[in-house]
């Protein structure tokens, strides 16, 4: 079994403007590898041979949170291969009933995009956003690092998240792209071994290569997801760099593709 924990897909009537948007705030650095759609996001794992994606939506304002959660209300029943997460934005006043509405929708976990939402991952105002969606039993997934199309910010740096894990030990929560994309030297002393989950997004071609990068995934074996960030990296050339590892054992093959992220997301 193959599970993608970090893909993103968009209404259709927007998908498109979305893609476009992110790649012009990247001047051209990112290429998308499906056209952002729900149809063919299907028809990427198909060819990918992953069998589950989970999808992260971002809040980008206060109140974008509840309009999320009616697009997911309608996208679940034809999605029996999707999982969605919410989003809520930490700044929403409305942030208590959009996340009990997640739970009772059977929603597992909120995404956050601290740069895109505009406050920093350790503002300890959003911490009792944090505690809410931690209570009700929700897992939590942040963009963290360095993004490409937001290059002055710093509201998701490696010392941020340290901040976070400090406060939050042990709890749901899942770092994209390794805790940093590429930022190995500051990312194993501040956020290796502190119970929280990485995927492997933009990072994997890296980590097979860099000495800290291995070091990285040694030390948090058992937390390492695969995730790709659909469309922005390719699930086919992800699962196969995976699948052809000379490195990687058979059982920690396994553990990256479907049994550690079931340590917290039912399927
Ligand atoms: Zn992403």
């Amino acid at each position: 079994m193959i599970i993608d924990a970090h893909t993103h897909i968009y209404a259709d009537s927007v998908a498109d403007s979305a893609i476009r948007t992110i790649i012009d705030n990247t001047r051209g650095r990112l290429t998308a590898y499906t056209r952002g759609t729900h149809e063919s996001l299907l028809r990427s794992m198909d060819a990918a041979g992953v069998d589950i994606s989970i999808v992260l939506p971002v809040a980008t304002r206060p109140g974008h949170g509840h309009s999320i959660l009616q697009w997911i209300q309608e996208k679940v029943p034809l999605s029996n291969r999707m999982i969605f997460f919410g989003s809520v934005h930490p700044y929403d006043p409305d942030y208590k009933s959009i996340i009990k509405e997640c739970k009772a929708s059977g929603l597992q976990g909120i995404k956050f995009h601290p740069a895109y939402q505009g406050f920093p991952a350790d503002d300890e105002n959003v911490y009792k956003v944090y505690d809410e969606i931690l209570n009700n039993d929700l897992a939590m997934y942040f963009h963290s690092g360095f993004d490409m199309s937001l290059p002055d910010c710093d509201y998701t740096s490696v010392e941020r998240f340290s901040n976070v894990l400090d406060h939050f030990k042990n709890s749901k929560m899942i770092l994209a792209h390794a805790g940093g994309d590429r930022e190995w030297e500051r990312v194993i002393p501040l956020l290796s071994g502190k119970g929280c989950y990485f995927d492997i997004a933009f990072v994997l071609e890296n980590m097979k290569q860099s000495d800290y990068g291995r070091e990285m995934y040694r030390l948090n074996e058992d937390y390492f997801v695969f995730g790709t960030d659909s469309p922005w990296r390719d699930q086919t050339s992800y699962v196969q760099l995976i699948q052809n590892s000379l490195t990687l054992t058979p059982q920690q093959k396994d553990k990256m593709f479907y049994k550690n992220i079931q340590k917290i997301i039912r399927i």
